[in-house]
């Protein structure tokens, strides 16, 4: 038995993701002594910005197209308290931008994620999985949970990805992916990243939300939210058959507060709501509440061992 500590890595389309969706897994495995990083790949460009203060660093209406750059700003702060290190980018800051949702003018951006070869960033991705060697990869689920085209498109290249890690055919610095790109072309210049050997990720899991939980979750923050907040129901939320999930991770107390200031980081998207008597929930700029849920849910994917 070796005593190296497990190492996870997530993979997330936009700054907050890594919060809203496995901010409690990572807060609590790294609390418990794993080494746990989240690679983003975009800034998340297109976010609807809640409040004032920085609604005109957005790009549309003539806004200064900076929401990007601050959100590299929230995503630090939302990693530290996760204890999930740097933010990551997938091929440095700047090389993706969020795609927007499907049939805006933002998915014709020339560096929209969503128009990117998607071999070409598999192998990015393959990279730094060889680099991280995870014993766990977290991805979306299929449908890219509510069907942002840049959540779907992290997943079908998230999954390639760990087999392009896996290929013990091109093992070593002169690896060529197989759109013929050198991989170790897509490594961040003048860092210290080199290619590593091959990995094999034992286990791949993919984000899920049993309609169960969340209708119990819904339930409990009925009476509790602020009155310019919406209820939803399930059917408007992302969530997925109950028999989905194989995995849930039960948040304990230092986990669920890391990832609720985790959440605040992201103060652009989201707004908190922390009432005295009853439970947490939050809202994006839709001011749909939800349930800040104790416990996070997956559905095991891949599993090589
Ligand atoms: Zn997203």
């Amino acid at each position: 038995m070796t005593s190296e500590p497990l190492r996870i890595l997530a993979i997330h389309a936009h700054p907050d993701d890594e919060t809203l969706y496995t901010g409690g897994t990572l807060a609590f495995y790294a609390q418990g002594g794993a080494d746990v990083s989240v690679l983003t790949c975009t800034l998340g460009e297109e976010g609807e910005v809640i409040g004032d203060k920085y609604a005109k660093l957005v790009a549309a209406d003539g806004g200064a197209d900076q929401l990007g750059g601050y959100r590299i700003h929230e995503l630090t702060n939302a990693l530290a308290a996760l204890g999930a290190g740097e933010p990551q980018f997938l091929g440095g800051a700047g090389c993706y931008r969020d795609s927007g949702m499907l049939g805006t003018a933002a998915n014709e951006h020339p560096r929209a994620f969503l128009k990117a070869d998607a071999e070409t960033v598999a192998e990015q991705m393959a990279c730094w999985i060889r680099r991280i060697r995870p014993h766990a990869v977290l991805v979306y689920d299929e449908g890219g949970t509510y069907g942002h085209p840049d959540h779907v498109k992290a997943h079908k290249c998230g999954v390639r990805a760990v087999e392009l890690a896996a290929d013990h055919a091109d093992p070593n610095d002169d690896v060529i992916g197989s759109s013929g790109v050198a991989l170790s072309s897509h490594i961040e210049e003048g860092s210290s990243l080199q290619i590593a050997p091959a990995w094999d990720t034992p286990r791949v899991y993919c984000i899920m939300q049993s309609e169960r939980r969340l209708a119990a979750g819904l339930d409990a923050i009925a009476d509790h939210i602020p009155e310019a907040w919406k209820l939803p129901s399930t059917a408007e939320l992302f969530c997925t058959a109950d028999d989905d999930t194989t995995a849930v991770v039960e948040l304990d107390e230092p986990a669920y507060l890391s990832k609720l200031a985790a959440l605040r980081a992201h103060a652009t998207q989201a707004t908190v709501h922390v009432p005295e008597d009853g439970p947490v929930s939050f809202a994006l700029s839709n001011n749909i509440a939800q349930p800040l849920l104790h416990t996070e849910e997956f559905r095991l994917i891949r599993n090589s061992h």
